[in-house]
């Protein structure tokens, strides 16, 4: 059993039936989540008793750094060994007015998006929570933030491989204990869960998880965005638009609609005024992704200077939008990357 796959409630549960008292499971989260101590090293108060309890029945950390590469901009990315011998990427990107973690909630992706080089990847597995959490405490680390008691940290977004609203429940688990008081205290709006589109999980998430919402729209219409995500197929834009809809108005959270921009694919100025009509009757800020290419991909980056004409088409419809800084291109730090060259022996 892994102790970060708990929440409070469960942890006090499990004490109290090995026969030790509530109000130690606030302790080990204190030494978990506030002092970044999840081998129990440091001077605390726990009994003894209690610790090899701990340390035999259960193990708390389930991830590990295998790389690290660092970008002249300050982005850092970690290779992320998980349970079974498996890597996920992770990637921070410090920034003047936040800092954010994009972190992995599967490895590979049932999905195939045809931009997205996880997506040529075969599914391997759902990370539990405790995979997920153990992403960011092994990041706060990294950044010192246990050290300088800092929150360094600003922003969680579930952008890096893996499609979160099929591991629903374990992503939903992770986020109730991420903005836990007790545990890293983030607010809803600070976490972004970002998805393909998976309906049913969006409607659910509106009552459950009140985290930001990042959709990879990616098309302006059924035919084109099928084409690029067959996803659309089974949900599609009329069916996503409304399920957003309701997010907003249940939730108050923002929802983003992300556009990656692909060279004479989905760019041209018919493109963004049909993109501008689509998305004017719902409250959504769009964010062009400049298209990051990997080895074997059958697409371009569109350049800027039609991006920025892209985006001043939408912003005269008065619909909110901000173009993506590429970060972090000298270390490969583009969703699958890492993870691809790392396989392939070019990063070791
Ligand atoms: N499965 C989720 C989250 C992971 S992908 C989703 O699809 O939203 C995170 C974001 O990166 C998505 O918006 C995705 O469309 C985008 N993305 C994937 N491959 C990319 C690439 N090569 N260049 C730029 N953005 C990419
Ligand atoms: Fe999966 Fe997201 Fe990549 Fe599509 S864009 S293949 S949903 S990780």
């Amino acid at each position: 059993m892994n102790l970060l796959d708990l929440n409070l409630i469960e942890l006090e549960n499990l004490l109290k039936e090995n026969g030790f008292e509530k109000f130690r499971a606030k302790q080990i989260w204190d030494l978990i989540f506030k002092q970044g101590d999840w081998e129990l090293k440091s001077q605390n108060n726990l009994p003894e008793k209690l610790i090899n309890f701990i340390k035999e029945k259960t193990h708390i950390f389930p991830v590990k750094i295998k790389t690290e590469q660092k970008s002249k901009d300050g982005t850092i990315k970690w290779l992320v060994e998980v349970e079974g011998k498996k890597n996920v990427e992770m990637v921070y990107i410090p920034e003047e007015r936040r800092n954010t973690l994009c972190i992995s909630s599967q490895v590979g992706c049932t999905l195939n998006c045809k931009f997205c080089h996880t997506g040529t990847e075969i599914w391997k597995k759902n990370l539990s929570p405790a995979e997920i959490i153990g992403q960011v405490l092994l990041a706060k680390k990294q950044i010192g933030d246990f050290i300088k008691n800092s929150k360094t940290l600003t922003n969680i977004v579930f952008m890096g491989m893996g499609e979160p609203l099929l591991n629903y429940e374990n992503v939903r688990k992770s986020c109730e204990i991420l903005v836990d008081k007790n545990a890293l205290d983030f607010s809803w709006k600070k976490i972004t869960i970002s998805t393909s589109g998976i309906v049913p999980n969006i409607i659910k998430m509106a009552d459950e998880v009140k985290t930001s919402l990042a959709i990879s729209f990616h098309a302006p219409n059924d035919e084109l965005r099928t084409e690029i995500m067959p996803i659309n197929k089974k949900y599609p834009i009329e069916m996503l638009l409304n399920a957003c809809k309701n997010y907003i108005e249940k939730t108050k959270q923002m929802v983003t609609l992300e556009y990656v921009m692909l060279d004479g694919v989905n760019d041209s100025a018919e493109h963004a005024h049909e993109l501008a009509q689509l998305t004017k009757r719902y409250k959504t800020k769009i964010n062009l992704i400049p298209f990051n290419p990997w080895p074997g991909c059958e697409y371009k980056r569109t350049p800027m200077k039609k991006i920025k004409e892209f985006a001043d088409i939408i912003e005269n419809n008065n619909i909110g939008i901000s173009i993506r800084k590429n970060r972090g291109n000298d270390i490969l730090a583009a969703c699958g990357q890492l993870q691809a060259a790392f396989q392939n022996g070019t990063v070791k």
